[in-house]
């Protein structure tokens, strides 16, 4: 037992040694490089996320990429394919988004003394119109557990459609927390938020090719409260909303000239 532990352990060695030849090689130490120089596969991964790779910059440095001027792109995140970002599927109605009602129909349980936290992690955010309001009857969006074997994963919400947000939230008791242990009411809240991110618009942080880049937000953000259930410790560990996204709500769905709900 012991030998076979010494063993993985030189092989992780190994390994860890030969990732970090392979960086080497791939990430040129020159700044001056020009466009052609750089990787297909780098141009292709850069283009997926939405970069005009013909007409943007897109400078080798260390450890990344300097693209279009002032956006870091590193190399583990070209790896991982993680572009986090706060992009739309859809839209909701100005009129709507300021007035969503909001019912809670999860029953005595962690989620469903989680639903507050969800609901108050965007109606904290100032300086935006969005407003959802708990009701108990005559709701936009109702807020249910799964039944069995309806969902995998934590929950679901849904797009936006025709101006209207979303209108069904699911939370799934049956799925155990990362840890192991049942989700806690904290955790169902992040969740919830998450939800109601769906509900009002957002894809998930790292899809590159669905939804529509929010203006004026920075590709890159590993704390988006739309981070996918890939990479689930982001969602169960917020304390807030990221602030890109808080950012990209204000820019959907504020008072502003340049909002984008209509
Ligand atoms: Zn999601």
């Amino acid at each position: 037992m012991k030998t076979l532990k010494f063993a993985l352990l030189i092989l992780l060695a190994i390994s860890i040694v030969q990732c970090t030849k392979d960086e080497d090689n791939d990430v040129p130490n020159e700044t001056t490089l020009n466009q052609q120089k750089i990787p297909a596969e780098v141009l292709s991964k850069l283009e997926s996320m939405g970069f005009d790779v013909k007409q943007t910059s897109i400078i080798p440095s260390k450890g990344g990429y300097i693209v279009d001027g002032d956006i870091f792109i590193t190399d583990e995140t070209l790896k991982k394919g993680y572009f986090q970002k706060q992009a739309f599927f859809g839209i909701v109605n100005c009129n709507r988004v300021g007035n969503i009602r909001i019912q809670n129909n999860l029953g005595n349980n962690a989620a469903g003394r989680g639903f507050q936290r969800g609901v108050n992690l965007w109606n904290r955010l100032n300086n935006t119109t969005l407003n959802l309001i708990p009701v108990t009857s005559n709701p936009d969006i109702i807020v249910r557990l799964a039944r069995p074997g309806e969902i995998g994963g934590w929950g679901l919400g849904e797009f936006p459609t025709n101006g209207r947000e979303g209108g069904l939230i699911i939370l799934n008791l049956n799925e155990p927390s990362i840890d192991g242990d049942p989700v806690n009411a904290r955790e169902w809240g992040n969740i919830l938020a998450h939800e109601i991110g769906h509900n009002i618009g957002f894809v998930h942080a790292e899809q590159d090719l669905l939804g529509t880049l929010v203006p004026g937000t920075p590709v890159g953000d590993p704390n988006s409260i739309m981070t996918s259930g890939s990479n689930p410790s982001v969602v169960f560990n917020a304390r807030r909303v990221s602030r890109n996204d808080a950012r990209a709500v204000r820019r959907m769905y504020s008072n502003r000239s340049n909002r984008l709900c209509q």
